[in-house]
């Protein structure tokens, strides 16, 4: 047999295994178990290439997480090197060096005051240790029912049950239980689809008095933690009104409750910087939940970055049988944090810089989408950003099909060389940091083709007036 049909054939069996073995992420019940899910073979930089040979921008960066790009050498390196020098330890009863140094760079970048961190497996066991440590020091403190968790409609923290629970976008929770009775949601800050009848320049004030209203009716003293992502990512890339962040935290802080700001995408420079919170919202979160981008997706590692100050409250009670009864095997892991603090080195030595230099080039390059019909928003920030399709530009409404209009725009753009996350009816790309501004280009220019060839279609089939 020839090479090539060789290979062809290898590939075809390892698309039925999948297939007949393989239980995917987010399957629909109709296929679970049995779906074969286009294979992705290898990466170089900005580029992903498939089981068909195509290259392909990788437009969302794996999920937000391939930072650094792919196949950094860098990084496998210290990967190998590390897993030679100790490969794991115990951390029920030792700790390590990378873990320890990773602590201390992390904490030299995170707001005043978050001086702590704990180590976890990605970003929904972050989201769990966060509010797990919240029900814990109120346990301590004696004040057990402080213990409601404040979320927002079009949020999105994660895949374990707690964590689940705070989601917000429509269809997550369907058929999917959870702890609802501990989580209370607040209206979703995305000024493109704010409640009728309230002005633009009236939302922050809308949605700073419902939380007020919540407290209030609820009562402080049953309200545990608020928790938002900076910029909501699996949302639609949403950016909070001015202001809103911080006139949230100061309620938080007048009321006693815990604010957590869940960067497990705005961290590691997809906003230009190591952590979003203070540097680019001026928020001094109580902890902040990080993931992804902090190995660049090379590594499965997630934290929590805690202050010191409630470490320190704990410590002061001093109680004789209270213990925080939660860890993982592979917290503290020593090729994840070794492989972080390379990935630090990278973000520190000119890829913080370069992520803000071309988030202009970035945003204004997609923005000039907006001219086609089919659009009615793109917005964005840092090296993150959403196109949104609708109906038509006087309702607004979101352009919803059987054949979602994202999986048509991104099934174009597949062809043309580029993979786009698509979410509904919304397109959402966060390319690795390292992308050059031609490279900004060329996504910018089969994304826009890949919408025209959709718009085509829509008439085609009478789905779309145009
Ligand atoms: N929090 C946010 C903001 C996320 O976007 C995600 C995943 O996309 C998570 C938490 C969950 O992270 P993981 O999938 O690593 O568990």
């Amino acid at each position: 047999m020839q090479g090539g049909a060789m290979a062809e054939e290898a590939a075809d069996e390892l698309t039925l295994l999948a297939e007949r073995h393989l239980v995917q992420p987010w399957p629909m019940s109709g296929s679970i178990g049995a779906e074969a899910r286009g294979r992705i073979e290898g990466g170089e930089g900005i580029y992903v290439t498939d089981a068909a040979g195509r290259r392909l921008i990788d437009g969302p960066a794996g999920m937000w997480c391939v930072n650094a790009g792919h196949r950094r050498r860098e990084l496998a390196e210290v990967m190998a090197a590390q897993a030679m020098e100790l490969s794991y330890n115990s951390p029920w009863y030792t700790t390590n060096a990378p873990a320890a140094l990773l602590s201390g760079r992390l904490a030299g970048h995170a707001p005043d005051g978050l001086d702590h961190v704990f180590y976890t497996t990605g970003g929904s066991s972050a989201v769990e240790t966060a509010l797990r440590f919240m029900q814990f020091a109120n346990n301590v403190k004696g004040r057990g029912e402080k213990k409601l968790i404040v979320s927002r409609q079009g949020a999105y923290h994660g895949s374990t049950y707690l964590s689940a629970s705070l989601n917000g976008r429509p269809r997550d929770q369907d058929w999917m239980d959870g702890a609802g009775e501990q989580v209370v949601k607040l209206t979703c800050p995305n000024p493109f689809r704010r409640p009728e009848g309230v002005a633009a320049v009236a939302f922050c004030d809308y949605l700073v008095a419902e939380f007020k209203d919540v407290i209030e009716t609820v009562g402080a003293e049953r309200i545990g933690a608020f928790v938002a992502e900076p910029v909501m990512a699996s949302g639609g890339v949403i950016v909070p009104p001015d202001g809103y962040l911080r006139r949230i935290r100061e309620l938080c802080r007048q009321n006693d409750i815990l604010f957590i700001a869940d960067e497990v995408v705005t961290a590691f420079g997809r906003l230009g910087h190591v952590f979003a919170s203070q540097e680019v919202f001026g928020l001094d979160p109580d902890m902040i939940t990080f993931a992804k981008g902090v190995t660049s997706g090379y590594f499965p590692l997630g934290g929590v970055m805690i202050a010191g100050r409630l470490l320190e409250e704990l410590r002061r009670s001093n109680h004789s049988e209270a213990m925080f009864a939660h860890g993982l095997t592979y917290s503290s892991h020593p090729v994840g944090c070794a492989v972080a603090l390379k990935n630090l080195d990278l973000l520190e030595d000119g890829l913080l810089e370069h992520a803000r230099s071309i988030s202009g080039h970035f945003q204004s390059s997609l923005k000039a989408l907006e001219e086609l019909p089919l659009v009615g928003e793109v917005r964005g920030m840092g090296l993150m950003a959403c196109v949104e399709c609708v109906a038509d530009r006087v309702s607004n409404n979101p352009l919803t099909l059987d054949l979602e209009v994202g999986k048509r725009i991104d099934n174009h753009c597949q062809e043309l060389g580029l993979l786009v996350r698509p979410l509904i009816n919304m397109c959402v790309m966060s390319p690795p940091l390292t992308i050059s501004t031609s490279q900004i280009d060329d996504m910018a220019a089969i994304l826009r083709r890949g919408i025209e060839l959709t718009m085509d279609d829509l008439v085609r089939e009478g789905l779309w007036r145009g």
